[in-house]
């Protein structure tokens, strides 16, 4: 069942909006013990694996209710600017609905992956010479001028449905966790899920709220920095994004729930993601790997406080937004590659370290 079905009540949809679903949504809550063990006892670390939805990244959650309403409203066209899972998703959900897709990319920045899906999908796919920030800019005066609809998160359809993703972590748990942590780039993620923790607590589905955790790339913290990057860097690039469209709503979110947005640097993050996958057995993406590497800086400084209660064990929940495949290049190039040996078993028992 995708996240319209499951969660019509709390969606801006009615019996005549055309569902356009590829079922997305109900992706696992994984338990992360070598995770938990860093932050210390009395500690419970889950990861969120939105990697597993059908393009591979959470952007399906909100893409499924843009593309719904834009067929509803009888749009032809959507359009996005994107790092490379929006487009990814965009053109995914406009081939399922049978209209045109229209993408703008940073020229050189995207991952392999999701460059492969926007063009299998059929979008016509433009790479500009500039950034993300300079391609959003763009695509917003394309839709008032165009007949074509925006389905990046200025359009509050995707907010909407990516805010499911905290109705199942409640589900899950049977509550909200006590901490949320996940990357924050164009920072329309960390507003759907506080404005989910909000509405399921509004509606008596739970009795508490998380303590917001959000993370930028130390090369493009705008929100940290508290000042406009212009020329944002990280090998995070689904984060790598200078000037957030969401940018005050982030600030509430902290500010409303105690939280913090704080950085991370490219090293932190990669190492948090070889960790996720040769310790926890989880690829994730490197951007997604903000949200761990936030979370283990916080524990080393102390931020979690002591819970000596082994039975009320304290929840933290980290979103891995995107699938570790989708930027392949990445894990190769941090790891060593292989050298071929000839078909001899004793020379390959050697290679093996047996
Ligand atoms: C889009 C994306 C982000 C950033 O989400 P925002 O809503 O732009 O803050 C993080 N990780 C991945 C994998 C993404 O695709």
């Amino acid at each position: 069942m995708g996240i319209i079905e499951r969660y019509r009540e709390f969606l801006p949809v009615t019996d005549k909006t055309p569902v356009i679903t590829l079922e997305e949504g109900s992706t696992p809550l994984i338990k992360a013990d070598p995770l938990s063990d860093i932050v210390g006892k009395g500690y419970r670390v889950w990861l969120k694996f939105e990697g597993l939805n059908p393009t591979g990244s959470f952007k399906d959650r909100g893409m499924t209710v843009a593309v719904s309403k834009a067929v509803e409203e009888g749009s032809k066209a959507v359009v996005c600017a994107s790092t490379g899972n929006t487009s990814a998703s965009a053109a995914a959900y406009s081939a399922r609905a049978g209209i045109k897709c229209v993408v703008i990319i940073p020229d050189g920045a995207i991952a392999l992956g999701k460059l492969a899906q926007a063009l299998i999908h059929g979008a016509k796919v433009i790479a500009v010479r500039g950034n993300f920030d300079q391609a959003l800019l763009i695509v917003r005066e394309m839709s008032e001028k165009y007949p074509i609809t925006l389905v990046n998160s200025v359009n509050p359809y995707r907010i909407d449905g990516q805010k499911t993703g905290s109705f199942e972590i409640c589900d899950i748990l049977g509550k909200a966790p006590e901490y949320h942590s996940l990357p924050v780039g164009n920072a329309g993620n960390i507003t759907a899920y506080w404005k989910g923790y909000k509405e399921y607590r509004e509606r008596g589905k739970s009795r508490s709220l998380p303590v917001m955790m959000g993370f930028q790339a130390a090369g493009s913290a705008p929100i940290v920095e508290k000042r406009i990057i212009k020329k944002p860097e990280t090998i995070a690039t689904a984060i790598k994004i200078g000037n957030p469209a969401s940018w005050k709503t982030a600030e509430e979110a902290r500010d409303q729930s105690g939280g913090i947005i704080d950085k991370v640097t490219d090293d932190e993050i990669l190492e948090a993601y070889k960790f996720l996958a040769d310790r926890v057995g989880v690829f994730a993406e490197p951007a997604s790997a903000a949200s761990v590497a936030g979370i283990i800086r916080k524990a080393r400084e102390g931020y979690f406080p002591a819970n000596s209660d082994p039975d009320n064990k304290k929840d933290i929940v980290c979103v891995l937004t995107g699938h570790g495949l989708k930027d392949p290049d990445r894990a190769i190039k941090c790891l060593e590659t292989p050298v071929a040996v000839d078909p001899d078993l004793k020379e390959i028992i050697k290679k093996a370290g047996l």
